[in-house]
């Protein structure tokens, strides 16, 4: 796992990665979370009810399966 050999300085920019993406979410009110099926990032307004359709791979389904880039 690569997860083993990260390094403190890596642990640094990944955390300055999800500072900068949580100033992006909270600007634009819109959240970037990845398809659970195909992987790729998807883009949806903060507050939005009901299911989200992956663009990609055309899969309509809950928040559940679309987990945030980072949290
Ligand atoms: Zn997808």
């Amino acid at each position: 796992m690569r997860e083993l050999y990260k390094t403190l300085d890596q642990d640094n920019k990944i955390e300055q990665q999800r500072k900068m993406f949580f100033q992006i979410v909270e600007k634009s009110n819109i959240n970037i979370v990845t398809c659970g099926n195909c992987g790729l990032v998807v883009f949806h307004k903060i507050g939005r009810e009901g299911d989200i359709c992956c663009p990609h791979c055309s899969i309509e389904s809950d928040l559940s399966n679309f987990p945030d880039l980072y949290y």
